[in-house]
């Protein structure tokens, strides 16, 4: 067993959330108490209340106008901050700092050994943009934390791995011309929000070839998402030796899921996060900072999101991993129709994409 973990959690997680869902609130309360019935804490992991985070630091990666359209935003409490999809109320602006908070947090405790591995529930807000909420997301705690990360602690190669159901579009606009790899799998159709994530996406400039997307149709199961992660993601990490690894798991692609419409199931969840727990010790000293993410069944998101946290920090042996393994789906649902070949057909696609851009990463791609 490894040094214990850090469960990021601040209180005003437990009131109400930046979607527009309340039965969806909920899922992070669920989670603390999951994570507190089975044992995981304090046995393998430590709870960690966040700062809020300051207004500086959202200026490091939004604009002030917009910064200060939140904060009017939430002094008035009614209305939306986009186009009708992510609501302002009474205290939103609080509310979202939070989550930034939570996420700078952990990549403090992370970046300074503190932990090896920590995971900020509230954050993972990949949809927003430097001057824009989008999809429930208000400020990008993740742009955020990189930014700490290269600022304060002098990491240059930083990794991100998105699992949410819907494509990383704001994170991924963030650090299009940079060379921080950002990996999306997600559901990818047209008419699927947002829209974007086509494996043609892949950066510009000096961060050509560092966006990495794996464009995946509805219905997708736990083992075809799995095997394309394990073709795209392990060669992709051992070639550009990342320092800290950072992983938004949004559990979105869960079937229970109302939104999305993947296949993925709980043992998916606990697969992947035994994959990027393996591969940041292989290649960052184990330095793993986890995100939240979307998710709008909130049982189903509780159990993920313990799931997860368990598999990073050790517990699913012994009496604890007997409770984790209570929580797994009892049922699961079969794709109806076989992706196999339409997903191998988009993974070579991607693979011979980025053999063209940085030589071999793929042998035989
Ligand atoms: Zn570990
Ligand atoms: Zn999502």
């Amino acid at each position: 067993m490894s040094s214990p973990s850090a469960f990021i959690f601040h209180p005003v997680y437990e009131d109400r959330g930046l979607s527009p869902f309340p039965s969806v609130w909920q899922r992070y309360r669920l989670t603390r108490e999951l994570i507190e019935q089975t044992g995981i804490v304090p046995s393998y992991g430590v709870v960690e209340k966040p700062p809020l985070a300051d207004v500086e630091d959202l200026l490091r990666v939004h604009d002030e106008a917009y910064v200060s359209f939140v904060r009017e935003m939430s002094v008035k409490g009614t209305g939306y901050l986009d186009y009708g999809d992510t609501p302002a109320f009474p205290g939103v602006f609080e509310r979202a700092r939070a989550s930034v908070g939570g996420s700078l947090w952990g990549a403090r405790l992370v970046a300074e050994g503190k932990y090896l591995h920590a995971f900020n529930p509230g954050g993972g807000l990949h949809h927003a943009r430097r001057d824009s909420a989008g999809g429930f997301c208000v400020f990008n705690d993740i742009a955020v934390a990189v930014d700490l990360l290269r600022r304060e602690y002098s990491f240059e190669r930083i990794a991100i791995v998105d699992f949410d159901g819907h494509h990383a579009d704001g994170t991924q606009e963030y650090f299009y011309k940079e060379r921080i790899l950002t990996v999306s799998l997600h559901r990818f159709d047209p008419f699927f929000y947002p829209g974007t994530g086509d494996v043609s996406e892949v950066g510009e400039g000096e961060g050509y070839g560092y966006t990495v997307n794996v464009p995946l149709p509805a219905r997708t199961s736990g083992d075809l998402y799995l095997k394309a992660f394990d073709e795209v993601v392990p060669s992709l990490l051992a070639w550009y030796r990342p320092e800290i690894l950072l992983v938004q798991f949004g559990a979105d692609g869960h079937f229970r899921d109302p939104l999305v419409r993947l296949y993925l199931t709980t043992w998916t969840y606990q697969a992947l996060a035994e994959r990027v727990h393996d591969l940041a010790h292989r290649h960052c000293g184990g330095r793993l900072l986890l995100f939240g993410g979307g998710g709008y069944s909130p049982e189903t998101v509780a159990r993920c999101w313990t799931v997860i946290f368990a598999a990073v920090s050790g517990a699913l042996e012994g009496e604890v991993g007997e409770k984790v393994r209570n929580l797994h789906d009892a049922d699961m649902r079969n794709p109806s129709q076989d992706l196999t070949e339409r997903i191998d057909k988009t993974v070579e696609r991607l693979k011979r994409t980025l053999n063209e851009i940085h030589g071999e990463i793929y042998e035989g791609g």
